[in-house]
């Protein structure tokens, strides 16, 4: 008998015979909390406890960076980039969430590499998540779809055509920060793009920044959601959030 067959086979007698003498199998069930039911939504709707941001009929949880209204197109439950009138974000904040998102790059291409479809869903306003038209349309991989900017390319390049609406789904993890500013622990992004793993518990390494080295500056652990104006006309609708523990 081949020396590791033997040892295998060692090893369960042994686990079996000490799971018979004094172990249970309920001594390993745990019963207590029961998880919280969450009516699931299908196919990418709300589950019953997100926060809907964006539901299709208006802007309401929406404003730009001065606190005016939004001023984004909204038309057949899509939400238009504007070119030029800013970016937006929530009015409410949010610390660790899983968000949904779906947006939807220009069906007619105009412009190429960053200039092709580009807007970004920035969690606590700050760490991006690249929104671009990377369908055959090379630019450097730390800055196509589904990058974290300027830091970690995605895995894979998961996307549809243009003109075809695309998931994000984002599972993030904010940083935390000691009470003199120091980082406590760096935030973390896991990303789905059409349901394709594309970020992997990647650790955020700072602010998303265009030049330089990305960077720690210390926040209020509760930030608003930001979506980009970078001029082109992406489009949004459903977009949804779960707080996590
Ligand atoms: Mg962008």
């Amino acid at each position: 008998m081949p020396r590791i067959v033997a040892t295998i086979l060692i090893g369960t007698f042994l686990t079996t015979a000490g799971l018979a003498q004094d172990e249970r199998p309920e001594d390993t069930e745990v019963w207590e909390p029961e998880p919280r039911i969450v009516s699931a939504g299908i196919q990418g709707q709300p589950p019953s406890d997100a926060i809907v941001l964006f539901d299709g009929s208006d802007q309401s949880e929406w404003q730009h960076l001065d606190g005016s209204d939004a001023r984004w197109e909204v038309e057949d439950g899509v939400m238009t980039v504007v070119g030029g009138t800013g970016d937006i974000r929530t009015k409410q904040s949010f610390a660790d969430v899983q968000l949904h998102v779906e947006w939807r790059s220009p069906e007619v291409i105009e412009g190429e590499g960053q200039g092709r479809g580009n807007s970004g869903v920035f969690l606590q306003g700050r760490y991006e998540v690249q929104v671009l038209d990377s369908y055959d349309n090379r630019t450097y991989g730390n800055g196509q779809a589904a990058s974290i900017y300027k830091q970690h390319m995605p895995l894979v390049n998961a996307m549809l055509p243009p003109g075809e609406w695309q998931t994000y789904d984002i599972i993030f993890r904010a940083p935390r920060f000691e009470d003199d500013g120091e980082l406590a622990s760096p935030g973390y992004l896991t990303v789905l793009h059409n349901g394709v793993l594309v970020q992997d518990h990647a650790e955020i390494e700072g602010l998303t920044v265009y030049i330089g080295a990305p960077y720690y500056e210390a926040h209020e652990l509760r930030q608003p959601l930001q979506l980009q104006d970078h001029g082109n006309p992406v489009s949004f609708r459903n977009i949804w959030v779960r707080e996590l523990d």
